[in-house]
Order: structure tokens, then C-alpha cells, then sequence
């Protein structure tokens, strides 16, 4: 029998036609049998991405979009460092998104992410996303609630062109951290010299609004988890855990598109001999 895939534990699910981030326990560790594994595992599950990796880059027909949201300190830049940092750099694509410029103002909310998805033969990584317009911007009224309203159905209608027109896996993680956590990670910001460029007063602002932002990303995740974008839960206090799952996941959806190396029409005898010593 195929072993239980790890996407089948911790893909988003509605109860009763709502998604609850509450109801995760960020120390939770689901799929995990022997935590003695879990370094080996990682190495294991990265040696498989960077070859499925180099075959969609060959392949060059597909790609696979990879959204990481988190609260502050939730662990997206480290995500990106241990799950992603092994890929090759030639096939990858990472684009942060910030508060938006003037220009980007001038646009639509998907006007700046839709100039970001990747190519053929590429991975996109998102660090923050077009779902900051439905986060930051509904946490603190940054827009009426009708325009946020109708970004739940634009989201997903992009998120549906993108599969079908773009050929494009999307792959939604939600790195879930707790509270208490947060302040751990912000304690070791300000207690590290070498981590205190990390740090932004601007955290502990945001960190007042935590539960407002949990409802938004519940709504957010209620409306916005289809079956041709899922999200994926990440319990995310444990970092080993955190790193062993997404790759997990990478693995379990790089293997499911099944990327194939091209084989063009080579005449090789002709081509040996042509290749005089
Ligand atoms: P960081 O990822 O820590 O560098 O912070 C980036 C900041 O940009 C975060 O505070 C985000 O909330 C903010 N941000 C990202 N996208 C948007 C957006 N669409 N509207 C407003 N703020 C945003
Ligand atoms: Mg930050």
C-alpha cells in the first residue's frame, strides 16, 4: 500500500464550511513517526527535490509556485534557507513582497504578483504574497470591506488562470507559530547581536493585533483553499519539523507532476564521430 502522503494530514480542511487556525497546535508534529529521522529525512527528501527540480527546469513546459505566509519571525526566510537553499539558483525565482510602492499602488493588488509567477520550467517562491491584501490590509482596514470582499474570488479566479493557462502547481504554505513563541524568537532577535539586524520595533505592533490576524488567516484559508490551490498548515514553533514537512510536501507534489527529462532525436554514432579527438 502507498505510504499515507503527508499533503492528506496537513492540507487545510473546512469544518462545517470554516477553516479554524486556532484549533492547530504549533508544537504538533503530524506525520512524524521517529524524531531521530528527522535531519536524515530532510537531507533525503532535498537530494529528491534538486533532482525533480533539474528535471522541470529540462522539461521546461510546467511550473510550481510555492506561497509561504507567516506571522513575523514564523520562519519564511529560514524555510527558504534550509527547504529551497539546496534547489538550483538557475531555476528559481524568489520574490518578496512589501508594503506596496507608489507604483505598485497604481495597479490592481495582482498586478505586481502576476509580473512575479514564474516560467516554464521554473519554481516561484513567494515570501509574502497577494494574500497580504487580504491580511495586513483587512487587520488594519487598510482598505473598505467591500474591496477586500471581492479579493477572496480574484484570488482564486488568478489562482485558477495560473493552473490552467500557465501550467503552474500551486502549493500554499501556512507556517503557524504560537504566541508565545513569537516572543521567544523576538527575545533571541534582541538578546543576539548578530540576529539584531532581523529585528523591527515595527513586530511588536503588529504583534498586539495576533488575534485579529488569526481570524483573518482563517477567513482567508476558509475562502481561498481549493483543490487546485491547496494550503497547507504547517505547525511551524519546532524548525526541524518545519523544514522536514515542507520539503515533504515539495517532495510528495514535485513527484506527483512527474517532470520528464526531453529526448530529443539525437543521431548519436553521427555525433560521436563527429567529435574528433
Ligand atoms: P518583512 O517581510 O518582515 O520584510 O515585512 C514586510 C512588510 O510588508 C510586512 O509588514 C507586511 O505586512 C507588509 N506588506 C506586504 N504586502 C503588503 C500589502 N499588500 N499591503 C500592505 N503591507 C504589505
Ligand atoms: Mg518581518
Amino acid at each position: 500500500m502507498a505510504r499515507k502522503q503527508l499533503r492528506d494530514l496537513l492540507r487545510a480542511q473546512l469544518e462545517d464550511g470554516r477553516f479554524r487556525l486556532a484549533q492547530f497546535d504549533p508544537d504538533s508534529t503530524p506525520g512524524l513517526k521517529k524524531r531521530k529521522s528527522l535531519k536524515s529525512d530532510l537531507k533525503s527528501h532535498k537530494t529528491k527535490i534538486f533532482d525533480l527540480q533539474e528535471r522541470l527546469f529540462a522539461e521546461n513546459k510546467r511550473s510550481l509556485l510555492i506561497v509561504l505566509q507567516a506571522m513575523d519571525t514564523g520562519g519564511k526566510d529560514g524555510t527558504i534557507t534550509h527547504v529551497i537553499g539546496n534547489m538550483n539558483p538557475q531555476g528559481v525565482k524568489i520574490t518578496d513582497f512589501k508594503a506596496p510602492t507608489p507604483e505598485e499602488k497604481r495597479h490592481g493588488f495582482l498586478w505586481r504578483i502576476r509580473r512575479a509567477t514564474p516560467d516554464a520550467g521554473q519554481v516561484g517562491i513567494f515570501n509574502r504574497s497577494h494574500y497580504e491584501d487580504v491580511l495586513v490590509v483587512r487587520v488594519h482596514n487598510l482598505e473598505p470591506p467591500a474591496v477586500i470582499e471581492k479579493r477572496y474570488d480574484l484570488i482564486n479566479k488568478f489562482e485558477q488562470e495560473l493552473v490552467k493557462e500557465n501550467k503552474t502547481t500551486i502549493v500554499k504554505f501556512c507556517l503557524h507559530i504560537s504566541y508565545d513563541e513569537q516572543r521567544r524568537r523576538l527575545m533571541d532577535r534582541l538578546a543576539n547581536p548578530d540576529k539584531q539586524w532581523k529585528f523591527k520595533e515595527n513586530d511588536i505592533n503588529e504583534r498586539a493585533y495576533w488575534d485579529d490576524y488569526q481570524s483573518a488567516y482563517s477567513i482567508a484559508i476558509t475562502r481561498c483553499s481549493t483543490d487546485y490551490a491547496p494550503w497547507y498548515i504547517i505547525p511551524a514553533n519546532d524548525k526541524d519539523y518545519r523544514n522536514w514537512a515542507v520539503s515533504r510536501i515539495l517532495v510528495e507534489t514535485l513527484k506527483d507532476m512527474d517532470p520528464q527529462f526531453p529526448r530529443p532525436k539525437l543521431d548519436v554514432p553521427r555525433l560521436m564521430k563527429r567529435l574528433k579527438p
